[in-house]
């Protein structure tokens, strides 16, 4: 996987290739993570799939855990990315791949 630093924070963060093929900044610490309950955080897993669910518990990222990573896309909480409209969104997750 990816690492990189966030234009807007200056966090470290880490790209996890979409469906579509798109690079997505997400942070770098996974979490364990129920799709079953009504949870209305955003996850994208480590196969560039996005899910919506509640966070159980954060795992150790220097460990492997197949198939229960789940990882937090960075604009949810990166404290630059409210300086971009909605809107700019989507341009602010192309800024962050350079
Ligand atoms: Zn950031």
């Amino acid at each position: 996987m990816n690492t990189a630093q966030c234009k807007g924070c200056g966090a470290a963060i880490k790209f996890i290739r979409m469906k579509s093929g798109k690079m997505m900044p997400v942070n770098p610490e996974p979490y364990m993570a129920d799709q079953s309950r009504t949870g209305k955080e955003i996850f994208v897993r480590p196969d560039g799939e996005l899910i919506k669910g509640k966070s159980i518990c954060k795992l150790d990222p220097g460990t492997k855990h197949a198939g229960y990573d789940h990882y937090i896309p960075h604009w949810a909480s990166c404290p630059a990315a409210k300086q971009f409209k909605k809107q700019e969104k989507d341009r602010f997750e192309q800024a962050t791949i350079f």
